[in-house]
């Protein structure tokens, strides 16, 4: 066994990343497969699969990021909105497999937790990450601790009985269906008609678009309200986005965002500086922060 290398997975709806990690979170060796999603057996065939390689190489533990609302007692993932992983704790049975110490933990909070260690949340107190891609993902460090609980943070309302969420969720006007690269999608669809995307949108914006621009800047408008609203539960003085098309959009997105924010936020703008960075980590985040995660069960 090698104690300076664990393995963190990264569990999508697409692919499973895996990647052997030191304990100074960088990534010495990876290996991704794409994601079976035919049957929850296939799927932890899957996740063994993108283990195995890497496993040659030792590991002291396995750490993984889940996109699935984790029943905290047991371990078990208790629903997945696009993987078929129910009422399995992919940990233990991970864990049993391959005779380490597992840990598992939602993929948005682990991308938080890599992002604070390591990436552009460094040094804050209290920070909310939000992943803009196909949905609204989220973590938060809260006293300068991944808060390791329930952060559904795309699934806040921004809209009251505003269009429909995405996914299984039956909710209306959250912040995953008016700000996710899905939005953004639907968005560059109704300048442009069928087949027109979030890329389109962002690419357009910057030749300086004036509908993109307009389009970019509404979605931009909603995200500071949630930002306000996270700011006024959590006092979250940095906001950390990230997801394809968040980090591709920033520039358009934030300005309108951080103006929203300020507006909806209770703070004394001369003593508190709210910032909105964008992630440093890229798509690593999630496998990063699964594996810092497993060499915590090593000091437990
Ligand atoms: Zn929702």
């Amino acid at each position: 066994m090698n104690a300076q290398r664990v393995i963190g997975v990264d569990l999508g709806g697409t692919k499973i990343l895996a990647g052997a990690i030191d304990a100074d979170g960088a990534v010495l060796d990876r290996h991704e497969v794409r994601t079976p999603t035919g049957s929850q057996a296939e799927l932890i065939e899957g996740i063994a699969a993108a283990i195995e390689p890497l496993a040659d190489g030792g590991m002291a533990a396995l750490g993984f990021g889940i996109p699935s609302v984790i029943d905290r007692a047991t371990g078990q993932s208790l629903g997945s909105v696009n993987i078929p992983l129910e009422d399995v704790a992919i940990g233990r049975v991970m864990g049993e497999r391959f005779g380490v110490p597992a840990t598992v933990e939602n993929d948005g909070n682990a991308a938080a937790l890599a992002e604070w260690r390591l990436g552009a949340g460094q040094g804050a107190e209290n920070m909310v990450m939000l992943t803009l891609g196909t949905g609204v993902g989220g973590g938060l460090v809260l006293g300068g601790a991944l808060y390791r609980g329930w952060a559904e943070l795309g699934h806040v309302v921004v809209v009251a009985d505003g269009p429909p969420c995405q996914g299984n969720c039956t909710g209306r006007g959250h912040l995953e269906c008016l700000a996710s690269g899905s939005a953004a999608d639907r968005a560059a669809e109704k300048l442009w008609g069928e087949g027109a995307n979030a890329e389109l949108l962002v690419g357009r914006a910057s030749e300086g678009d004036a509908q993109a621009l307009e389009a970019l800047s509404d979605i931009g408008h909603l995200l500071g309200a949630a930002i306000g609203s996270f700011f006024n539960i959590f006092a979250t003085e940095l906001v950390v986005i990230g997801g394809g098309f968040g980090t591709a959009a920033a520039e358009f997105l934030f300005p309108e965002a951080l103006e929203v924010a300020h507006r909806e936020a209770l703070l004394d703008s001369s003593r508190v500086h709210l910032r909105i960075v964008k992630a440093e980590l890229g798509s690593d985040a999630g496998l990063i922060g699964a594996g810092l995660l497993a060499f915590e069960t090593l000091e437990q």
